[in-house]
C-alpha cells in the first residue's frame, strides 16, 4: 500500500492549517452572521413571501461560507487529534460555532412565529425550493413552548437529563475490565474490551462479554435510576409539548408517520423466522449445537482470511459502482482521483469511518482506517455511497436542502454495499469465499434490521410500563430487555445470564431529549433492500430514478422519495419486499452448505 496515495489532500479548502486564509474566512463568516442579525432581528415575523425568500437566501450565504471552515477544522482534527494545531483550530471553531448559534437563535424562533401566524406562506410559489424544509419546520413549531418555558427546560436539563447521560459515559470510560485474551489475563478499558467482542477466538469473546456485562450488572441500581429518570422526564416533557406519544418527536425529526413505522415493525416480527433460520445455519457452519450470544457477529472459523490492498479496494469499489452504467461511478472515481479519502491508520486518528459533505466543492471527504479486511472494503463502499449522494444533491440543491432525513440518507451507501456484494459473489474463487461474504452481509443486516427492532420494542415497553404506573426498577427493565430480545432470537441463541444488563451500556438510551434513535436503521436497511429488488427487475430503467432520488437531497419527504421508484412505503405490505432480499441471501448461503 503506497501511503501517499491514501492520505487526503485538503488544500482545496485551505492551503494549510496555519494559513491566514482561515482567519480571513472566519472574519467573513462572522461578518455575514452580523449582517444577518442586523437585517432580520425582530423583523422576520413581518416578512412576506418574497422577503422570506431573501432571508433564506441570506442564511444560505452565511451557511455556505461557514461550512468550509467547520469542515476543514473537523477534517484536520479527525485525521490527527493529537496535534496542537488541529486541537487549537478545532477548539476555536467550536467556540465560534456556539457563539454564532446563540447569536442566530432568534432566526429559528422568529421563523417559527411567522409560520405559526401565517402557515399559508409555505405554499407561496416563490418559496417552492424551501417548501418541504418549511413544512418540516412547521410540524415542529406546533410543539414549541413559550420562550421562558424553553429556557427553563434548557436550564433544568443541564443538571437533569444531561447529567444522567454524562454519568453513564463517565462510568463506562473510568472502569477497567478483566478479560482473558487468548489465555492471557488483562485489565482493559471499556473501548479495548468492547473491541474484543467480535474476536476470532471464542473463549476471548466469552471472557469479554462476561466481564463487560457482569460489571455493568454490579452497578445495576445506578443504571436503573438513570434510565428510569430519563424516561419519566421524557414523558413529562412530551405532555408539556403536546406530543401524542413518546415517539412522536422522533417521527417529526425523521419526517415520517406512526403507521409506517408500525407496519415496518410488524413486518419484522412476522419474519423473525428468517433471521433465526440464518442464525441456525451459522451455528452449523461454526459446528455448534446453538449459537451463543457471543457468536452472533463472530467471524466464521476455518474460512479464508480475505485480505485486500488499497489498490484492489479502489478497483473493486469502482467496478461495483460502474456496474450500474450511466456514469453512476463518476463521484467514486473523483473521490479517488482528487484524493478526498484518508485511509491510512494512524495514531491520534478518529475511530471508525465517516463521509463529510463538501457543499462548495460539490463533493465530499471520507475518513476511514483501512487495514485490508473484507469489512474495510465494505466500509469504503458504504462511505463512497454517501459521497455519491452528496455529489448528486449538491448539484441540484441549495445548502438548506442538503440535510437529508436519516430514513433516506443511507440509500446510496447501502445500495453501494449491495453492488459490491454482487461483484464479490460473482468473482469469488471458492464456495468458502462466497460463504464468508454472505455471512458478513447477513450478520450486518441481521443486526440493523432484527436486533435493532428489539431495541425499539424495549423502548416502547419502558413507556407503556410508565403509562401503566409500574415502577421501573432494575429487574423490570431487564425483563423488558430480555422479552424484547427473545421475540427476535427465539431459541436460535443461548444467552449468558449477564446479558440481562446489556441495555445498560447502550449510550443512545441515555441521550438527553433524543428518544427512539433506533427504527431509522431498520427503515433504511429494508427500504434499500426493496430498492435493490426493483433494480434487479428494471435494470437500466432504474438508474435515472436513483439519480433523481439522490439529487432531491432533503427537498422531498421519505414517502415522496419512495414514489420516485413507484414504491409506496405507506402500503402495509411494502416492507416484505426488503425482507425477500434478506431471505434470498439466507437461501443462497443454505445452497452453499
Ligand atoms: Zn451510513
Amino acid at each position: 500500500m503506497k501511503t501517499q496515495l491514501v492520505t487526503w489532500d485538503l488544500s482545496e479548502l485551505f492551503p494549510r492549517i496555519s494559513s491566514p486564509k482561515i482567519n480571513q474566512a472566519i472574519a467573513e463568516a462572522a461578518a455575514l452572521a452580523n449582517a444577518f442579525e442586523k437585517t432580520y432581528r425582530g423583523k422576520i415575523i413581518n416578512l412576506n413571501a418574497a422577503g422570506l425568500l431573501q432571508c433564506l437566501n441570506n442564511m444560505e450565504m452565511f451557511e455556505a461560507k461557514f461550512s468550509d471552515i467547520t469542515l476543514y477544522s473537523n477534517l484536520s482534527f479527525s485525521a490527527n487529534m493529537t496535534l496542537p494545531q488541529t486541537q487549537s483550530l478545532n477548539d476555536k471553531v467550536k467556540k465560534l460555532k456556539a457563539a454564532i448559534r446563540k447569536q442566530l437563535t432568534f432566526y429559528r424562533l422568529e421563523l417559527g412565529a411567522l409560520l405559526k401566524d401565517n402557515p399559508q406562506i409555505i405554499r407561496e410559489p416563490v418559496l417552492r425550493n424551501y417548501r418541504h424544509m418549511l413544512e418540516r419546520f412547521y410540524r415542529r413549531v406546533k410543539h414549541q413552548l413559550s420562550e421562558v418555558e424553553e429556557q427553563i427546560i434548557i436550564e433544568k436539563d443541564q443538571f437533569g437529563v444531561d447529567a444522567w447521560e454524562e454519568l453513564q459515559s463517565k462510568w463506562l470510560n473510568t472502569r477497567m475490565f478483566d478479560v482473558t485474551v487468548l489465555g492471557e489475563k488483562k485489565k482493559l478499558s471499556y473501548g479495548e474490551a468492547n473491541g474484543l467482542l467480535p474476536h476470532p477466538d471464542r473463549a476471548t469473546r466469552e471472557s469479554a462479554n462476561k466481564s463487560i456485562y457482569g460489571l455493568l450488572g454490579e452497578d445495576k441500581e445506578i443504571f436503573a435510576s438513570a434510565l428510569r429518570s430519563i424516561c419519566n422526564d421524557w414523558v413529562n416533557v412530551s405532555k408539556r409539548r403536546k406530543y401524542i406519544s413518546p415517539m412522536e418527536s422522533s417521527l417529526i425529526s425523521n419526517d415520517t408517520e406512526q403507521d409506517i413505522i408500525d407496519n415496518l415493525l410488524r413486518t419484522i416480527e412476522e419474519n423473525v423466522g428468517i433471521y433465526q433460520r440464518y442464525l441456525k445455519l451459522k451455528a452449523k457452519l461454526m459446528k455448534l449445537p446453538v449459537l451463543g450470544n457471543h457468536d452472533i457477529v463472530a467471524p466464521l472459523p476455518e474460512l479464508p482470511e480475505l485480505t485486500f490492498t488499497f489498490q484492489q479496494t479502489q478497483d473493486l469499489t469502482t467496478r461495483a459502482y460502474s456496474s450500474l452504467g450511466n456514469q453512476y461511478d463518476t463521484a467514486v472515481k473523483e473521490m479517488f482521483f482528487e484524493r478526498h479519502i484518508d485511509a491510512v491508520p494512524r495514531f491520534g486518528k478518529r475511530n471508525g469511518a465517516f463521509c463529510a459533505s463538501y457543499y462548495n466543492g460539490k463533493s465530499a471527504y471520507i475518513l476511514t482506517s483501512f487495514n485490508g479486511t473484507l469489512n474495510d472494503v465494505f466500509t469504503l463502499a458504504h462511505e463512497l455511497g454517501h459521497a455519491t449522494h452528496d455529489w448528486y444533491a449538491s448539484r441540484s440543491q441549495t445548502i438548506l436542502n442538503m440535510n437529508v432525513p436519516s430514513l433516506v440518507a443511507e440509500i446510496a451507501s447501502i445500495f453501494g454495499e449491495l453492488l459490491l456484494t454482487d461483484l464479490l459473489l460473482d468473482e469469488a474463487k471458492s464456495n468458502d469465499e462466497q460463504k464468508a461474504v454472505l455471512c458478513l452481509v447477513l450478520d450486518e443486516a441481521g443486526m440493523t434490521t432484527f436486533q435493532v427492532t428489539a431495541r425499539v420494542w424495549f423502548e416502547q415497553a419502558l413507556y407503556s410500563s410508565i403509562h401503566k404506573g409500574e415502577f421501573l426498577d432494575y429487574k423490570t427493565i431487564c425483563r423488558h430487555w430480555t422479552t424484547s430480545r427473545n421475540r427476535i432470537y427465539g431459541d436460535a441463541v443461548a444467552w449468558f445470564p449477564e446479558m440481562e444488563a446489556e441495555w445498560a451500556m447502550k449510550p443512545h438510551y441515555y441521550m438527553a431529549n433524543y428518544r427512539f434513535y433506533n427504527y431509522p436503521y431498520v427503515y433504511a436497511q429494508l427500504f434499500v433492500y426493496a430498492l435493490y429488488d426493483q433494480y434487479l427487475m428494471e435494470d437500466q430503467e432504474f438508474v435515472p430514478k436513483l439519480k433523481k432520488a439522490l439529487s432531491a437531497g432533503g427537498s422531498l419527504s421519505p414517502l415522496e422519495i419512495g414514489n420516485i421508484f413507484n414504491l409506496d412505503v405507506a402500503d402495509p405490505e411494502f416492507w416484505n419486499k426488503g425482507i425477500k432480499v434478506f431471505e434470498r441471501f439466507v437461501t443462497n448461503l443454505h445452497k452453499l452448505m
